[in-house]
């Protein structure tokens, strides 16, 4: 089967270390995520593109317990078997703010401030049979 990302330049794919890519300002050196042509910060367009780092801290997070309206909803959005998720951001040390699906959908398993880890993880089947992927955050457990 074949794995296509979800959208293009929002994670490197394929690879067995996938990283987000986001821009960094030259000029103040704010991070942004997803790629930007404009620092949000100081206005420069003087930013150049840079894989994020893949782990971060979980600044904070909900259950997504029904599809989501908008932005448009590439997953299952059928109500019927709609499947729970975790949200949030997760914070990249000395970068930004990511928000982003969660693996894990059960709030005894979140924490906030816990050690979470750039996933590539199965979303759906679009119609010419390739599996769409798109990122996520793990907890991680080595500690
Ligand atoms: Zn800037």
């Amino acid at each position: 089967m074949t794995q296509v990302p979800v959208s293009e330049g929002v994670f490197t794919w394929p690879s067995d270390e996938p990283h987000l890519i986001g821009s960094k300002c030259l000029d103040c050196g704010t991070y942004t995520f997803p790629v930007s042509t404009g620092c949000s910060r100081c206005s420069s367009d003087r930013l150049e593109t840079v894989e994020l780092s893949r782990r971060g801290k979980l600044w904070t997070w909900t259950i997504q317990g029904f599809p989501p309206k908008a932005p448009p909803f590439a997953g299952n959005a059928d109500p019927k078997t709609f499947k729970p998720f975790g949200v949030g951001y997760v914070e990249l040390p000395g970068e930004v703010k990511v928000e982003t699906r969660l693996t894990v959908a059960d709030p005894a398993q979140l924490q906030i401030g816990m050690e979470m880890e750039l996933v590539i993880e199965p979303l759906t089947t679009d119609d010419d049979g390739n599996e769409v992927v798109t990122f996520a955050f793990a907890p991680v457990n080595d500690n």
